[in-house]
């Protein structure tokens, strides 16, 4: 397998090295080089196959002997050990859920993905691998989750205290195994900087290796495709298909573009938003105008500068019509609020804030579209939105117990001002 930069279509990359990277040197996004069409013989019978074996063979035809088969089969195998089930609300509105995984949000798909072939093309290293990562709440999780007991690898979390949820402070500090968190008494903006200045410290380099878990990795892409075709193996009308996403950075969106290149019979997307609008603006306007994100309820979405555009422009600059093939909407919080209700007393379904405002923008098309059958990706379980979804349903919702048992874990982080040298002697010391 090959890839290109957005930035030069002229000088490839192989996989493992775009992997180990995760971004080209020249500030653009590693794009494979080819995107093969599965045979229609796969498609046509695709109900035979778990989502297990939907995921190798589209890693086997885009990967093109990079890895041998019986790794990549482990590797697909171990990432993708949860299910991602269709529950319909009515005939022509269906929700994908994809929280099934260990954090309850569909990245678990990219992170356990990305980890594993992480530890796959460096396994020949006997240096430990560190993953340093600076978060703000959610994607420290998936990371964390992701990478956990992972071999040869090793990841120290820095996150900011009391600025994250109770919540998302246990799914960062009680994993224990190979993930390590750091409590910084500062901001998330002092956390990223004491990453970045690990980076740039030679001296530091000299004496451990350190990677990060980059949100734009291609290994994360790839995988969000392969619960496009779940979805489509599950639906009994497979006609007029739509596929409808909450978005912020847009890889989902993205990795469904992948999956319609790969011959997945794809009518139409829908990118659905917050008021962090700059995607529908570009598709009613076009113009792509970035802007600093504004806060909301579905705060996963908050994006003013989505990095995966590029990588929807590079899919449409040869081929194709993006302002035909993906329509954009987007929701203020009030409405959404009011959509989460509308969902539990129609359909007696509880949606999280991200799944409503696809919820809405999906209505809305089939107003418009009313023969088209849509399918809105359920990004995140309502449960890590608890607080807003049990004041506008008025009730206190159920927390699964993969989620309540995390209560009663004991926090384990080590308390550190925002000074950089405390950040490499912790380093120093943990090898
Ligand atoms: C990350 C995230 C999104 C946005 O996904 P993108 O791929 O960045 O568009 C939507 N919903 C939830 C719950 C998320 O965690």
């Amino acid at each position: 397998m090959k890839l290109y930069s957005t930035n030069n279509k002229e000088h490839f990359t192989n996989l493992k090295d775009a992997v180990l990277k995760g971004l080209p040197e020249d500030n653009g996004l590693y794009m494979p080089s080819h995107i093969p069409v599965l045979p229609k013989d796969f498609i046509d019978n695709i109900e035979s196959f778990s989502i297990q074996e939907i995921a190798f063979t589209i890693c086997k035809a885009l990967f093109n002997s990079t890895i041998p088969e019986n790794d990549l089969k482990e590797i697909v195998y171990d990432a993708i050990n949860f299910p991602a089930p269709i529950v319909s609300l009515k005939e022509n509105i269906h929700v994908l859920e994809l929280f099934h995984g260990p954090s309850l949000a569909f990245k678990d798909f990219g992170a356990r993905f990305m980890a594993r072939l992480m530890s796959y093309f460096d396994r020949a290293n006997e240096e430990e691998l560190v993953i340093l990562v600076a978060t703000s709440g959610d994607t420290g999780g998936a990371v964390a989750y992701g990478f956990l007991q992972t071999l040869g690898i090793k990841v120290v979390i820095l996150y900011p205290s009391g600025k994250v949820s109770p919540l998302q402070e246990k799914q960062l500090t009680t994993l224990g195994h190979n993930i390590y968190a750091l409590e910084v008494n500062g901001t998330f903006d002092d956390c990223q900087a004491m990453v970045k200045k690990a980076f740039l410290d030679q001296d530091l380099r000299n004496q451990i290796r350190i990677s990060s878990a980059n949100s734009i990795n291609i290994a994360r892409l790839i995988p969000q495709s392969f619960y496009y075709f779940e979805a489509y193996k599950q639906l009994k009308n497979k006609n007029n298909l739509v596929f409808c996403v909450p978005s912020g950075n847009f890889g989902n969106l993205t990795a469904g573009l992948f999956a319609k290149k790969m011959g997945l019979p794809i009518q139409r997307f829908i990118a659905a938003t917050n008021i962090n609008d700059v995607v529908p603006t570009y598709l009613k306007t076009g113009t792509f105008k970035p802007r600093p994100s504004v806060r909301t309820i579905s705060n996963a979405m908050d994006v003013g500068n989505p990095s995966n555009f590029a990588r929807m422009l590079d899919l449409y600059c040869s081929t194709g019509n993006i302002k035909e093939e993906i329509k954009g909407y987007a929701y203020t919080d009030d409405v959404t609020k009011k959509a989460i209700k509308e969902v539990y007393e129609k359909y007696n379904y509880i949606i999280d804030p991200h799944g409503a405002v696809g919820y809405l923008a999906l209505k809305k098309y089939l107003d418009q579209n009313p023969s088209h059958n849509g399918v809105v990706l359920e990004t995140a379980h309502y449960s890590k939105f608890k607080e807003t979804v049990d004041t506008e349903l008025e009730f206190t919702t159920e927390v699964p117990e993969r989620l309540a048992i995390l209560e009663k874990r004991k926090k384990e982080a080590k308390q550190i001002t925002a000074e950089y040298n405390l950040l490499k002697s912790y380093l120093l010391e943990k090898r």
